[in-house]
C-alpha cells in the first residue's frame, strides 16, 4: 500500500481514492483460450483537496484514463474505494444520490466523439440541467447561454450543431457541459492534447480561470508534463498502473526523484535552442510494457538506465523524501534521494 499521498489537503480531501484496482478481462491467446485478467490500475491511492489542481501524468497505456473513468463511475473498479467529500461513490451504484452523481464531471480528449452530432448546443447544455433539476425549466435557456459565455462562446452558438464548430470551440462546449451541474470535481482527460498549440494555451487558460472562479477541484490528466508546470498544485506520475512519484509541482520539477519522471521531463521541448543544447537529457527507450506482463521487482526496471540487480527482484517501497522549504515528495525507487 502507498504511504499517505503528499497533500496539505489530505485531512479533508474533496476526492479520496484508496487502493483502487481496475481490471480488464482480455483474450489470452486463441479463440478458445481462457481469458486473462489485466490490471490497468494496480492499487492507486491519491487525494485531491478542495480547490486543488492535481495533474496525473504518464505515457499512453500507463492506466491514467482507466483510473479517471473509474473515479467518474464509467468503469467499475475491481477493488478499492472512491470517496467524494467523505461519501462513498465507488462505482456509482444505482442508488447513489443524483446530486453526488452530478458532482464529478469529465472533459474528454475528443470533443467530437463526446458530443451528440444530432443535438444542438442548447439541447446538449440543457440536458444535464433537466436531469439534475437544478434550474427551473423557464430559466434553462438563459443558463445555457451563461455557461457558453463562461466557456468563451457567444449565445448564437446555442442553435448550432457540433460539426459547425472548430475542435477548440467543440472543446469549449464540452467544458460548458461539464460545469453545467456545478460539479465539485472536474476530471480533464487529455482535454487539450489533440488541439493546436495556440488553441491549447487558450483552453488551458479557460480551464484555469474556471477552476478559480468556480473553486473547482481538478484532476488534470496528460501525457505532457510541460503543460502542468504553471497549472497544477501537485503532480502524480503514473507508470504501468501505479503512482511512482508524487509531490508539489515545484518540488517535482526542480528535483525529480524517479528516473521515469526525469525521462518525461527530458522529453518536453525547451523553447530556447541554446538552453536545449546545454541541457543533458535522459531519453527513454521502448514503450510501456503491457499490463498483461508486469515486470517483477521494480516495474520500470527493463527501461531504467540506473537499474541494479536488486531492481529486478525487489519492488521498491513508496517512501517520502524531504525537499526545499519543508516540502516532500513520495517516490517508488530504491535509489532515489
Ligand atoms: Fe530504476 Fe531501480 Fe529505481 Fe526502479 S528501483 S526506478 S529500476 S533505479
Amino acid at each position: 500500500m502507498h504511504e499517505q499521498a503528499v497533500s496539505d489537503a489530505a485531512s479533508a480531501p474533496r476526492l479520496a481514492v484508496r487502493d483502487l484496482v481496475v481490471t480488464y478481462s482480455v483474450a489470452s491467446g486463441g479463440l478458445f483460450s481462457p481469458r486473462a485478467a489485466v490490471r490497468a490500475v494496480d492499487g492507486v491511492t491519491l487525494t485531491v483537496g478542495a480547490g486543488e489542481v492535481v495533474a496525473l501524468v504518464g505515457e499512453s497505456g500507463c492506466g491514467k484514463t482507466s483510473l479517471a473513468r473509474a473515479v467518474a463511475g464509467l468503469v467499475a473498479p475491481s477493488a478499492g474505494r472512491v470517496e467524494l467529500d467523505g461519501a462513498d461513490v465507488t462505482g456509482f451504484p444505482a442508488h447513489l444520490d443524483s446530486r453526488l452523481r452530478a458532482a464529478i464531471q469529465m472533459v474528454f480528449q475528443d470533443p467530437f466523439e463526446s458530443l451528440n452530432p444530432r443535438k444542438t448546443v442548447l439541447a446538449t447544455l440543457t440536458q444535464p440541467l433537466r436531469l439534475n433539476a437544478t434550474v427551473p425549466p423557464g430559466e434553462r435557456r438563459a443558463e445555457a447561454a451563461r455557461l457558453l459565455a463562461l466557456a468563451g462562446l457567444p449565445p448564437e452558438a446555442l442553435e448550432r450543431y457540433p460539426h459547425e464548430f472548430s475542435g477548440g470551440q467543440r472543446q469549449r462546449i464540452g467544458i460548458a457541459r461539464a460545469i453545467a451541474t456545478r460539479p465539485r470535481l472536474l476530471i480533464a482527460d487529455e482535454a487539450v492534447s489533440a488541439l493546436d498549440i495556440s488553441i491549447r494555451a487558450q483552453l488551458l487558460a479557460l480551464l484555469g480561470s474556471l477552476q478559480k472562479e468556480l473553486a473547482l477541484s481538478m484532476l488534470f490528466i496528460t501525457h505532457d508534463l510541460a503543460v502542468v508546470r504553471s497549472f497544477a498544485d501537485r503532480v502524480l506520475v503514473m507508470y504501468l498502473g501505479r503512482i511512482v512519484e508524487e509531490g508539489p509541482t515545484a518540488a517535482v520539477f526542480e528535483q525529480p526523484a524517479h528516473p521515469y519522471t526525469r525521462a518525461l521531463l527530458a522529453a518536453t521541448p525547451i523553447p530556447d535552442p541554446v538552453a536545449a543544447r546545454a541541457t543533458p537529457r535522459e531519453i527513454l527507450g521502448g514503450d510501456v510494457p503491457s499490463p498483461r506482463d508486469i515486470p517483477r521487482g521494480c516495474r520500470f526496471h527493463p527501461r531504467c538506465p540506473l537499474a541494479v540487480a536488486r531492481c529486478a527482484t525487489e519492488e521498491p517501497a513508496h517512501r517520502l523524501l524531504p525537499r526545499a522549504a519543508g516540502a516532500a515528495v513520495a517516490v517508488s525507487c530504491h535509489l532515489a534521494s
